[in-house]
């Protein structure tokens, strides 16, 4: 399991000229298909052809004896129980990196290059790694924590049943009496899930959080929710929950939480198209997204999955620019190319904080060259402002 202060090594991380970093993203294939054997033929496959590449080159003998060890352990991965596999490596500086990863939503891939290759696991960390799922109904609460694929009960309680049929009392009002009874208990049951889930959500012990409860609780246990608890919550699936097993119960919140996070990752997308149109927090093409992101002015990179552009980092003062001029147009110094911008954005995305969001290749991404970013602020509008205040 990989955690994001292993991301912020892996981001930190540059080898010296002349050596590489290797990156091999390993996705087995889903166990229906049970034909892990062609997934990690392939994956061989893409091995040897790299080593072959690297050796035509001339490149350096560590870089091809990690492929060979990265080689090794393909052929006993044998579909890595459905789990994805992620190598980073660098064996002249002693790093071997070895991560299991649900099946996720990217290819067998290899990267050799000065940096690691962090665009998948980046955006998977922007996407709630830490979810909750809240079960209830009226007598039961049932809480689970998914971190990436594993799972993890925090809390199982069943509250004693209301004694009933004790008296159905005379002309009803005992009965009445009992009612009301059984819906304070049922109340206060509901009120303990909540104030467990506000406590967790004030020492941030989740991202997101999906209920699971019959349609008819929903708005009760909606009202108890403390407004912290509602920020995060992404919606709720519908079940019986006493008999419904954590791993389904996991299945259901997983699926809630891909809709969720679709719509919320187009929304995001509509916001910066709109507020770049209206010359606002939003900016489109590689020029501006580099600029603002030296600015520190990106919230949330966007981009289309298969993202790369070319570029130029600067040696000296890490500058990038979209043109490829040979010299730092800030500091004057040599840049050096990049096949891809992504190789120098990513760790900076990473060590900021900014928010990754991937998107599948379409028309609107296209039309602006497929990478847009959405600000927190416009620092030449800041500027704007205090000149006039
Ligand atoms: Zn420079």
């Amino acid at each position: 399991m990989v955690s994001r202060e292993d991301l912020r090594r892996l981001a930190d991380f540059e080898c010296p000229p002349g050596e590489f970093a290797v990156t091999f993203y390993y996705q087995p294939v889903t166990p229906k298909d049970k034909s892990h054997r062609e997934e990690s033929i392939q994956a061989k496959d893409l091995v040897r052809k790299t080593i072959q590449e690297l050796e035509l080159n001339g490149s350096s003998r560590p870089a091809v004896n990690d492929l060979h060890r990265i080689l090794r352990l393909v052929e006993s991965l044998h579909g890595n129980h459905g789990s994805a596999k992620l190598v980073f490596c660098c064996s002249t500086q002693n790093i071997w990196h070895e991560f299991d990863l649900p099946p996720v939503s990217f290819p067998t891939r290899l990267f050799v290059n000065r940096r690691f290759h962090l665009k998948p696991l980046a955006a998977l960390f922007s996407d709630y790694p830490k979810l909750w799922v809240a079960l209830a109904d009226r007598q039961n609460a049932r809480v689970l924590a998914i971190e990436f694929s594993q799972l993890k009960e925090e809390l199982s309680v069943t509250s004693p049943l209301p004694r009933q049929g004790r008296s159905d009392g005379y002309a009803g009002y005992d009965a009445g009496h009992v009612q009301r009874h059984k819906e304070d208990e049922i109340r206060r049951h509901f009120q303990e899930l909540a104030g467990f889930l506000k406590d967790a959500v004030l020492r941030k012990q989740f991202d997101a959080l999906v209920f699971g409860c019959n349609d008819v609780n929903w708005p009760e246990l909606q009202a108890q929710l403390h407004p912290e608890v509602a920020k995060k919550t992404l919606g709720h699936f519908s079940g019986e929950i006493a008999s419904i097993p954590n791993d389904k119960a996991a299945a259901e919140a997983l699926r809630v939480k891909r809709e969720s996070l679709r719509k919320h990752h187009y929304s995001i997308l509509n916001e910066t198209l709109d507020e770049s149109r209206a010359n606002g927090r939003g900016v489109t093409g590689l020029r501006r997204v580099l600029r603002a992101t030296e600015l520190g002015e990106v919230d949330t990179l966007i981009m289309s999955q298969d993202y790369s552009g070319r570029a130029v980092e600067c040696t000296n003062c890490r500058h990038l620019d979209s043109h490829l001029v040979p010299y730092c147009p800030v500091c004057g110094r040599a840049t050096r190319e990049l096949d891809d911008v992504c190789e120098a954005l990513m760790p900076i995305a990473v060590r900021s904080n900014l928010r990754l969001v991937l998107l599948p290749n379409d028309e609107a991404l296209n039309r602006i060259g497929n990478i847009a970013a959405l600000l927190r602020f416009r620092a030449d509008r800041n500027t704007n402002q205090l000149l006039a205040s």
